[in-house]
């Protein structure tokens, strides 16, 4: 240092367009900052750029339109700059503080994407989601735009930080600068806190998705909630269920059961033509003669958190806060005596629900009918292909009870619902034709989901059709019902997965579409017309582990005839 400054001064005066002296800006960047100030700086960064969707939010809000709305949002803001300080202070040493902040800012840069692009929240029902996505989902949500907001958002003040030099001093001294920081930062945090207190429990009372907006720290809350609470996922240990389960000889004249039941994906009810929409997108249904139940909701806003609770016997609220993961309907249906057979269009699997039946992944469908796929994806008619071989492989003295196909479609699956539906399915053009749905007019996200609906329709009266050649061996039904519905850009939401309590209702609404052969209907003493009669009767997930004992004739204690939709057109015949 003397000596490049000596030597500086016995050189002549630099030309002033020189590059050989640093600028003045690189000389500030250069100088050793303490780590209280790159605690401070990274805490400013996360609260302010890191908080645009929280911001977005508040600003949003009738309550804090006027100068004391501005005071409480700043204040809310230091609030939030304090909570990091005084985070950072407790691990603001020289190994730990630059990756803890560099955690911090990557997974504010992820989080702060995702709510901006699609309004969604960070919640314990989102993350068991992001868990358990495969590869070819998550690469669906990649974009360029993605990678810009992660470089300049994270990755930059990343770089920023690790290029700075941190001016450590001895390991007792860091110590008491630590100790001052953190309680200095938690006065800061209790002053802003008393300062703005109504404002704050009356803002958070009447909003609570705020507090699943507040980044990083959401993400962090809710991988520690889902560390507590049991995750349906493969391979974990799962208590038995139904295990009296059994089925009644089959009547003179009764033929075995063959039910398909499918299990939809992101299908919202309004945007069935059945169901009264203005566009016809279930032509072919409405010819088969289908009972279409209109008001029905869903147990979750996503699929991890829907389809473990729809095969449940527990009902939403039991299920959310069951003690252990218990078996399902797929595992009652084949202790029952059933032939089961699994068969998944979707990379994502089964979410636990099919792991002990057999199955069929997507890889396998695939290989069936390259002719439907492109890339790794199929659409979802793959499943019928090779149908009667796979049900023929199942033991023979299940298939002489029945069998029960379970098909878990591809479906609406976002974002890039444009690749859900063949060419010639698509009669609403123009199509958004990019992931970034927020960078299409409305009209053509909705053309484009609209077109996977019409493709819906067109598969499951492919299903039907197939059913109606098997009905001399068998008694033939198919059910539908979707997971969970989406947000088309409403009030600039996106995609689903919003906590169930402030989840738009579209993201709930979801179809069940039954079609019995007149066989099934006698057998099963619930009739197409029965069925009809409740298609206003609000109904939900609930109800569906039970409807499928019902209809299926399965005995066991687990069933509950009051969440069975068929009981009561039983009991009327
Ligand atoms: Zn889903």
């Amino acid at each position: 240092m003397h000596l490049s400054s000596s030597r500086t001064a016995a050189l002549p005066p630099a030309p002033h367009f020189s590059a050989a002296r640093p600028s003045r800006a690189l000389q500030l960047l250069n100088r050793p900052i303490s780590p209280f100030g790159a605690a401070l700086l990274a805490a400013l960064w996360i609260a302010g750029i890191g908080n645009l969707a929280l911001w977005r939010a508040m600003a949003d809000l009738p309550e804090v339109a006027n100068a004391r709305g501005l005071a409480f949002g700043i204040g809310f803001g230091v609030a939030i700059a304090a909570i990091h300080v005084a985070l950072f202070s407790l691990l603001a040493w020289r190994w730990t503080l630059k990756p803890v902040i560099t955690l911090f800012l990557l997974a504010a840069a992820g989080g702060a994407y995702f709510m901006l692009s699609y309004g969604v929240v960070i919640d314990r029902s989102m993350m068991v989601n992001v868990l358990l996505t495969d590869g070819r989902e998550a690469r669906e949500l990649l974009s360029l735009r993605m990678l810009g907001a992660l470089l300049a958002l994270g990755v930059l003040p990343a770089a920023l930080l690790w290029r700075a030099r941190i001016a450590w001093t001895t390991p007792l001294r860091q110590l008491r600068q630590n100790a001052i920081v953190f309680a200095a930062s938690c006065a800061v945090l209790a002053s802003a806190g008393g300062l703005f207190f109504p404002d704050l429990s009356a803002t958070m009372r009447n909003h609570t998705q705020l507090r699943y907006l507040i980044n990083p720290l959401n993400s962090f809350y809710a991988l520690a909630i889902v560390g507590r609470q049991p995750v349906q996922r493969s391979g974990v240990a799962v208590l038995p269920l139904g295990e009296d389960a059994h089925l009644p000889a089959l009547a003179a004249g009764a033929k075995p059961p063959l039910m398909v039941m499918v299990v939809g994906e992101t299908a919202r009810a309004d945007h069935i033509g059945l169901n009264g929409y203005a566009r016809d997108t279930t032509p072919r249904l409405a010819s088969e003669g289908v009972a279409s139940l209109r008001n029905v909701w869903s147990c979750g806003t996503n699929t991890a958190a829907s389809v473990p609770c729809m095969f449940s016997n527990l009902g939403r609220e039991a299920f959310e806060n069951r003690p252990a993961n218990t078996e399902g309907l797929a595992d009652v249906l084949q202790r029952a005596g059933y032939a089961v057979l699994w068969l998944d269009n979707q990379a994502g699997g089964c979410k636990g629900v099919c792991d002990r039946v057999p199955k069929v992944d997507y890889r396998a469908l695939q290989a069936a009918a390259p002719e439907l796929c492109q890339g790794d994806e199929c659409f979802d008619e793959v499943m019928l292909r090779g149908l009667d071989e796979r049900i023929a492989r199942l033991p023979a003295e299940r298939r002489a009870r029945g069998v029960v196909v379970f098909m878990h479609q591809m479906g609406s699956h976002g974002p890039a619902y444009y690749l859900r539906s063949p060419a010639r399915f698509k009669r609403f053009t123009p199509e958004c034709t990019t992931n970034a749905l927020q960078q299409c007019a409305r009209e053509q996200v909705v053309n484009a989901y609209d077109n996977t609906m019409a493709y819906t329709d067109h598969f499951l009266a492919s299903t039907i059709d197939w059913l109606k050649t098997r009905e001399a061996q068998w008694a033939p039904a198919l059910v539908y019902v979707s997971d969970h519905g989406e947000s088309l850009g409403e009030n600039n939401l996106y995609l689903h997965g919003l906590p169930y309590r402030f989840a738009p209702d579209v993201q709930k609404h979801v179809p069940w579409i039954s079609w019995f052969s007149p066989q099934f209907e006698r057998q099963s003493g619930v009739s197409t017309a029965c069925l009809k009669a409740k298609a206003d009767e609000r109904l939900s997930h609930d109800d569906y582990f039970h409807s499928a004992l019902g209809l299926l004739n399965v005995q066991t204690r687990v069933y509950e005839a009051a969440r069975d939709i068929g009981a009561s057109c039983r009991a009327a015949t």
